[in-house]
């Protein structure tokens, strides 16, 4: 990747950071010089490792925050967390998601409820929380993990879409209200990657569609994207690294669309 910025000194909380897109962003921005609070589910000891392999890799410094993105009070407490350990907080990316494929007449209200807190709701209290700390330095970049779902619709993805179309609104609404203030809110939407939250909907949807896992990759996932290849993490780190910098001070309020095509068809 040839896109960099200087971040030293910056802090950056990365939610669910522990797998996937959001571990990658958490290295992609450590390699800038930025400090990380890594946050998400997994194994103590492995999040230990990540934690302090990012550090050790990158000469940052590396807190790990146990946050449950269901629970608005450990989400704030995140929040301040940067504010107690370091001082301040530059880049807040909502990245934390999960997913859950089913017809809607099946759909599970506890799966319903989940997706919005995690994928929706979550954004919506850290941003809460940042604000006002990126206020008072004059500066902070917001940045929320979407999706292509953001903008188009799929089948059996009901909560999904839904909470995604949310979090494109949420930024909108925040950028906004920020605009003023040397703070920017964008939301980042992919199309598939390959991380374990894609690995584990193939089966879910091989069974709601009644085909093949084979099949499912083929004509389901890859056949939305028009380059036929899963995005890359260092392509959506780079366009992070863009909105993070002082070059990106005027996107603001964007749905930036990095899928191959999928969303101009
Ligand atoms: P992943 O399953 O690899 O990682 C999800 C992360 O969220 C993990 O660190 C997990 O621990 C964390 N998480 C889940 N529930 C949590 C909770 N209650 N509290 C705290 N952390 C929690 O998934 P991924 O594919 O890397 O997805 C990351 C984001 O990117 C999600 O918002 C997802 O919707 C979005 N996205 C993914 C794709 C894709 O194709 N993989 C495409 C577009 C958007």
């Amino acid at each position: 990747m040839t896109i960099s910025a200087d971040l030293k000194g910056h802090v950056a909380i990365v939610t669910g950071s522990t797998s996937g897109i959001g571990q990658a962003m958490a290295k992609q921005l450590a390699k800038q010089g930025c400090n990380i609070i890594v946050n998400g589910l997994g194994d103590p000891a492995k999040i230990e490792e990540e934690r302090a392999g990012i550090a050790a890799e990158f000469g940052v410094e590396v807190k790990y925050h146990g946050a449950d993105m269901t629970k608005p009070e450990e989400i704030a407490d995140m929040v301040d967390f940067a504010k107690r350990e370091f001082g301040r907080l530059d880049v807040l990316l909502n990245n934390a998601g999960v997913q859950f494929v089913s017809p809607i007449e099946d759909f599970p209200i506890d799966k319903w409820n989940q997706i919005i807190a995690i994928n929706l709701s979550s954004a919506f209290h850290a941003t809460r929380a940042a604000v006002p700390i990126m206020k008072a330095q004059g500066r902070g970049r917001i940045v929320n993990l979407a999706s292509a779902h953001a903008l188009v619709a799929s089948p059996f993805k009901s909560a999904y879409v839904a909470a995604k179309h949310g979090v494109l609104g949420l930024t909108k609404t925040v950028a906004l209200e920020v605009a003023e203030h040397g703070i920017t809110c964008n939301a980042i939407c992919p199309g598939y990657v390959r991380t374990p939250l894609v690995e584990a909907q193939i089966g879910d949807t091989a069974k709601a569609r009644g085909m093949t896992p084979e099949q499912v990759m083929k004509e389901v996932i890859l056949a939305a994207q028009p380059t036929k290849k899963f995005v890359e993490f260092d392509e959506i780190g780079g366009l992070l690294i863009y909105l993070v910098s002082d070059a990106g001070a005027s996107v603001n309020g964007a749905g930036l669309a990095i899928d191959g095509g999928w969303t101009a068809a």
